[in-house]
Protein backbone atom coordinates (compact mmCIF):
# COMPACT_ATOMS: atom_id res chain seq x y z
CA UNK A 1 0.00 0.00 0.00
CA UNK A 2 1.41 3.46 -0.63
CA UNK A 3 -0.24 6.49 -0.61
CA UNK A 4 -2.30 8.44 -3.15
CA UNK A 5 -2.78 5.49 -4.83
CA UNK A 6 -6.25 5.41 -7.01
CA UNK A 7 -6.92 1.25 -6.41
CA UNK A 8 -5.47 1.09 -2.67
CA UNK A 9 -7.82 3.66 -1.60
CA UNK A 10 -10.67 2.02 -3.42
CA UNK A 11 -9.81 -1.67 -1.53
CA UNK A 12 -9.08 0.79 2.00
CA UNK A 13 -12.51 2.27 1.68
CA UNK A 14 -11.37 5.69 1.41
CA UNK A 15 -12.90 6.03 -2.05
CA UNK A 16 -16.57 4.59 -2.31
CA UNK A 17 -17.18 1.52 -4.74
CA UNK A 18 -18.87 -1.74 -4.88
CA UNK A 19 -16.39 -4.81 -4.80
CA UNK A 20 -17.75 -7.37 -6.45
CA UNK A 21 -15.58 -10.35 -5.33
CA UNK A 22 -12.68 -10.41 -3.07
CA UNK A 23 -10.20 -13.05 -2.28
CA UNK A 24 -6.24 -12.85 -0.32
CA UNK A 25 -5.07 -11.88 -3.85
CA UNK A 26 -7.12 -9.64 -5.33
CA UNK A 27 -11.05 -7.89 -5.44
CA UNK A 28 -12.91 -6.97 -8.47
CA UNK A 29 -14.30 -3.89 -9.39
CA UNK A 30 -16.43 -2.50 -12.85
CA UNK A 31 -14.27 -0.05 -14.82
CA UNK A 32 -15.78 3.44 -14.45
CA UNK A 33 -15.88 4.40 -18.54
CA UNK A 34 -16.57 0.75 -19.40
CA UNK A 35 -15.28 0.24 -22.93
CA UNK A 36 -17.82 -2.89 -23.71
CA UNK A 37 -20.73 -4.25 -22.02
CA UNK A 38 -18.98 -6.02 -19.32
CA UNK A 39 -15.42 -4.79 -18.26
CA UNK A 40 -14.22 -5.14 -14.71
CA UNK A 41 -11.03 -4.45 -13.27
CA UNK A 42 -8.96 -7.52 -11.30
CA UNK A 43 -6.96 -5.42 -9.15
CA UNK A 44 -4.17 -6.96 -6.59
CA UNK A 45 -4.59 -5.97 -3.15
CA UNK A 46 -0.46 -5.68 -3.04
CA UNK A 47 0.87 -2.09 -4.46
CA UNK A 48 2.01 -4.08 -7.39
CA UNK A 49 3.37 -1.78 -10.20
CA UNK A 50 5.35 -2.75 -13.11
CA UNK A 51 6.75 -6.28 -14.19
CA UNK A 52 10.10 -5.36 -14.41
CA UNK A 53 10.07 -5.05 -10.54
CA UNK A 54 8.11 -8.44 -9.81
CA UNK A 55 9.73 -10.94 -7.30
CA UNK A 56 8.78 -14.51 -7.21
CA UNK A 57 5.83 -14.15 -5.20
CA UNK A 58 4.37 -11.01 -6.72
CA UNK A 59 4.11 -13.44 -9.96
CA UNK A 60 2.28 -15.81 -8.04
CA UNK A 61 -0.41 -13.02 -7.43
CA UNK A 62 -0.49 -12.88 -11.40
CA UNK A 63 -1.78 -16.18 -11.12
CA UNK A 64 -4.47 -15.53 -8.51
CA UNK A 65 -5.62 -12.30 -10.55
CA UNK A 66 -6.10 -14.34 -14.09
CA UNK A 67 -8.16 -17.42 -12.41
CA UNK A 68 -10.26 -14.97 -10.56
CA UNK A 69 -10.60 -13.31 -14.16
CA UNK A 70 -11.20 -17.06 -15.58
CA UNK A 71 -13.85 -17.16 -12.63
CA UNK A 72 -15.82 -14.14 -13.04
CA UNK A 73 -15.88 -14.46 -17.56
CA UNK A 74 -17.50 -17.73 -16.52
CA UNK A 75 -20.05 -16.40 -13.97
CA UNK A 76 -20.71 -13.57 -15.87
CA UNK A 77 -21.47 -15.68 -19.02
CA UNK A 78 -18.99 -15.06 -21.41
CA UNK A 79 -16.59 -17.86 -21.32
CA UNK A 80 -17.68 -19.76 -24.43
CA UNK A 81 -18.50 -16.35 -26.50
CA UNK A 82 -14.97 -14.92 -25.97
CA UNK A 83 -13.57 -11.84 -23.89
CA UNK A 84 -10.33 -9.88 -23.72
CA UNK A 85 -8.10 -9.82 -20.65
CA UNK A 86 -5.47 -6.80 -20.68
CA UNK A 87 -2.77 -5.62 -18.56
CA UNK A 88 -1.52 -2.37 -19.00
CA UNK A 89 2.33 -1.10 -19.13
CA UNK A 90 3.57 2.48 -18.59
CA UNK A 91 2.86 5.30 -21.15
CA UNK A 92 2.70 3.81 -24.72
CA UNK A 93 -0.05 1.15 -23.64
CA UNK A 94 -2.30 4.44 -22.31
CA UNK A 95 -2.03 3.18 -18.46
CA UNK A 96 -3.84 5.78 -16.33
CA UNK A 97 -3.45 3.86 -13.09
CA UNK A 98 -0.02 2.58 -12.15
CA UNK A 99 -1.38 -0.03 -9.77
CA UNK A 100 -1.08 -3.16 -11.75
CA UNK A 101 -4.43 -4.63 -12.71
CA UNK A 102 -6.46 -7.01 -14.98
CA UNK A 103 -8.97 -5.82 -17.53
CA UNK A 104 -12.05 -8.35 -17.93
CA UNK A 105 -13.71 -7.22 -21.16
CA UNK A 106 -16.58 -8.49 -23.13
CA UNK A 107 -19.67 -9.04 -23.65
CA UNK A 108 -19.25 -7.94 -27.56
CA UNK A 109 -17.66 -8.70 -30.43
CA UNK A 110 -13.94 -7.13 -30.15
CA UNK A 111 -12.84 -7.64 -33.04
CA UNK A 112 -11.13 -4.52 -35.01
CA UNK A 113 -11.59 -2.39 -31.52
CA UNK A 114 -7.73 -2.20 -29.95
P1 LIG B 1 -5.39 1.57 -17.21
O1 LIG B 1 -5.54 2.57 -18.31
O2 LIG B 1 -4.50 2.10 -16.11
O3 LIG B 1 -4.97 0.21 -17.70
O4 LIG B 1 -6.83 1.34 -16.62
C1 LIG B 1 -7.35 2.10 -15.59
C2 LIG B 1 -8.86 1.95 -15.65
O5 LIG B 1 -9.38 2.43 -14.43
C3 LIG B 1 -9.51 2.75 -16.77
O6 LIG B 1 -10.18 1.86 -17.66
C4 LIG B 1 -10.48 3.68 -16.05
O7 LIG B 1 -11.72 3.83 -16.72
C5 LIG B 1 -10.64 3.03 -14.70
N1 LIG B 1 -10.89 3.96 -13.62
C6 LIG B 1 -10.30 5.17 -13.42
N2 LIG B 1 -10.76 5.74 -12.30
C7 LIG B 1 -11.65 4.86 -11.76
C8 LIG B 1 -12.46 4.89 -10.59
O8 LIG B 1 -12.45 5.83 -9.79
N3 LIG B 1 -13.26 3.81 -10.37
C9 LIG B 1 -13.29 2.74 -11.22
N4 LIG B 1 -14.12 1.74 -10.92
N5 LIG B 1 -12.54 2.68 -12.33
C10 LIG B 1 -11.72 3.73 -12.60
ZN1 LIG C 1 -2.04 0.87 -5.13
Amino acid sequence: MVGNCLFCDLFQGKIPSTILYRDDDCFIIKDINPVAPIHLLVIPIKHLTYLEGFSDEDFAVLSSIFKAARDFAISEGISDSGYRLTINQKEDSGQQVPHLHLHLIGGHNLSGIG
